[in-house]
């Protein structure tokens, strides 16, 4: 317990200048549309690496953040950082690719986060349609009024919306369907089991089932194998994301991904018969 304490605030401490120091880098993981196959997007995740702590990884050292307040500094650095690089690419012809970026709850429930977006994708240059912020069902849950008449504004601005990690927290059909949301990523621990978990078979056909009769586009998280591909797929799952199409990549890498990128052999049992 002395330990974790001493530890957390040694790391509160170096978080404090990562931002002037720039140890803060951000990666980008490709998303697939499903049907017809394509990259439609990319997820920007945050990475430190300290001189004196090493690579530390989001879990840990973002709920520290959030603890000492600087998550609202960190996480403006991130939307900024994550609009240059969507607009360098968009110079290179992908002019039509998603960039979405995770949001604490702290910025959320901050006064002015609208205002800031705003003007991040105005001084940018970037097309409100083409972010999305992704939100964990804890942070909606936690604050329900506030958080819908923001998560309103942010849709007046043109800005996509999803839910983070569904199927971890609490959220009822009831509640989804008040709120305005766009997307809904399906957690890792759903997919992970597939195909042949019994549970996790029955459950995220169910999650598609029910995002869909709302209007909600759906992403899987955490794919690792193409069998886990297919099923979701066959399912009518929109998009997937993980390891087995890409691991999250530095810019550069991710653009000569994206780039290379062709749906060869990838001809889905919904496009086309599967050769058996
Ligand atoms: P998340 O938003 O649910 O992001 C998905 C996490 O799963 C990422 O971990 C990603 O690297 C990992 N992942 C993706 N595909 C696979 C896969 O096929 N297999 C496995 N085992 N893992 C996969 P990461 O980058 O460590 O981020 C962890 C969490 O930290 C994120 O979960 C998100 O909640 C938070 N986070 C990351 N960047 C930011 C940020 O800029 N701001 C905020 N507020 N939170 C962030
Ligand atoms: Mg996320
Ligand atoms: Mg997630
Ligand atoms: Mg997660």
């Amino acid at each position: 317990m002395d330990l974790a304490v001493r530890q957390r605030a040694t790391i509160s401490g170096a978080l404090r200048k990562v931002l002037d120091r720039g140890e803060l880098r951000l990666v980008f993981q490709p998303r697939l549309s499903l049907s017809p196959p394509r990259i439609t997007g990319v997820e920007a995740l945050l990475r430190w690496s300290s001189p004196e702590h090493g690579d530390i990884p989001p879990a840990e050292f973002i709920p520290i953040a959030e603890e000492s307040g600087l998550i609202l500094e960190i996480g403006e650095w991130v939307l900024r950082e994550a609009c240059l690089v969507l607009q360098r690419w968009r110079q290179h012809g992908m002019d039509e690719l998603n960039v979405s970026v995770n949001v604490s709850v702290l910025q959320l429930l901050r006064g002015d986060f609208v205002g800031v977006v705003g003007r991040v994708l105005d001084d940018v240059g970037i097309p409100p349609h083409l972010l999305e912020l992704e939100l964990t069902e804890s942070v909606l849950m936690a604050n329900a009024e506030q958080t819908a008449e923001r998560l309103q504004a942010f849709r007046a601005l043109g800005v996509s919306l999803a839910i983070d990690d569904f199927g971890t927290g609490y959220s009822s059909l009831a509640y989804l369907k008040r709120l305005p949301i766009t997307t809904i990523k399906i957690d890792k621990a759903f997919v992970d089991g597939l195909p042949h978990d019994a549970e996790d078979a029955a459950i995220t056909p169910t999650i598609v089932a029910m995002a869909h009769s709302l209007g909600l586009r759906v992403v899987a998280e955490g794919v690792e194998t193409e069998a886990q591909m297919r099923f979701l797929a066959e399912r009518g799952c929109d998009e997937i994301q993980g390891f087995w199409l890409s691991p999250p990549l530095d810019a550069l890498q991710c653009l000569a991904f994206m780039r290379n990128w062709r749906p060869d052999g990838l001809l889905l049992a919904r496009d086309a018969p599967l050769a058996v």
